[in-house]
């Protein structure tokens, strides 16, 4: 398995962390992407995947950070991005539900950020959230561009129509906890049926957005086994053959081999 969007380097793991990765190799998690938010991370990032030889990172900056960034900010991330292990630009988008940020300046952050994927021939991450009408057109152009620009849409959150406007554009689709709920998840449940599994991302996004029955507590990748079964189950096919597909997915996207 393939946990592609994890925090690993949050201060959430720092008293355990070793155990977290331990469990998660456990279940049978071979890899795992830690996605940048900021600059001030990158030393964290490259010491856990300098001992962890299954850890990658991206290098970006998040758009509830996108406030006050320093003058040389895009060469930094360009600097960041040039790690042997640094496999994406990401996670970038824009959140207009934190208002952490004004919308214009994460616009700008943004679309500096997708330039800069392609110049490096990198996919990105994208976070969006209550900003899909602002953030599409953006992504969308950025996406006819150029034969080598690809995405993930990270804790993919709108309907099946946005989901396969997307996936026909050649982005990936990532479903992490929220897709094992329960109650008023029929529009999720239908993402499953309709994205074809060479589509899907497995992801955490932990310490966030717990599976069930973990909802409430704090995230780690080894609980993405429950968002596998789940998938596998709507999908019909084996825990096996999803767990196969969804890890050459993420493998492929990011180009590790
Ligand atoms: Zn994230």
């Amino acid at each position: 398995m393939f946990d592609t969007h994890c925090h690993l380097d949050l201060t959430d793991f720092d008293e355990d962390r070793d155990q977290v990765i331990l469990r998660a190799k456990n279940t049978g998690f071979d890899y795992f992407m830690i996605p940048g938010i900021e600059l001030d991370s990158i030393n964290k990032i490259i010491s856990i995947t300098e001992k962890y030889k299954e850890i990658y990172f991206a290098s970006g900056i998040h758009p509830n950070n996108a406030a006050d960034l320093i003058a040389e900010w895009d060469n930094c991330v360009i600097e960041n991005s040039k790690y042997e292990k640094c496999k994406a630009i990401g996670e970038i988008g824009l959140d207009y539900y934190r208002e952490y940020c004004p919308h214009d300046v994460q616009r700008e952050v943004f679309g500096r950020q997708l330039e800069i994927a392609s110049d490096l021939e990198l996919p990105v991450i994208i976070h969006c959230r209550n900003a899909y009408e602002d953030l599409w057109p953006m992504l969308s152009d950025w996406l006819k561009g150029g034969h080598c620009r690809t995405g993930v849409f990270h804790a993919f959150d709108e309907t099946s129509v946005e989901a396969m406007a997307a996936v026909e554009l050649g982005m990936k689709i990532g479903m992490g906890g929220p897709y094992t709920y329960k109650k008023k998840n029929e529009r999720r449940i239908e993402i499953i049926q309709l994205v074809p599994i060479e589509s899907i991302l497995l992801e955490t996004d932990c310490p966030y957005l717990s599976p069930i029955p973990h909802r409430g507590e704090r995230n780690e990748p080894s609980y993405a086994a429950l968002t596998l079964a789940k998938i596998a189950e709507i999908k019909g096919i084996s825990y096996e053959e999803a767990d196969k597909q969804t890890t050459e997915n993420g493998l492929a996207f990011f180009g590790i081999f």
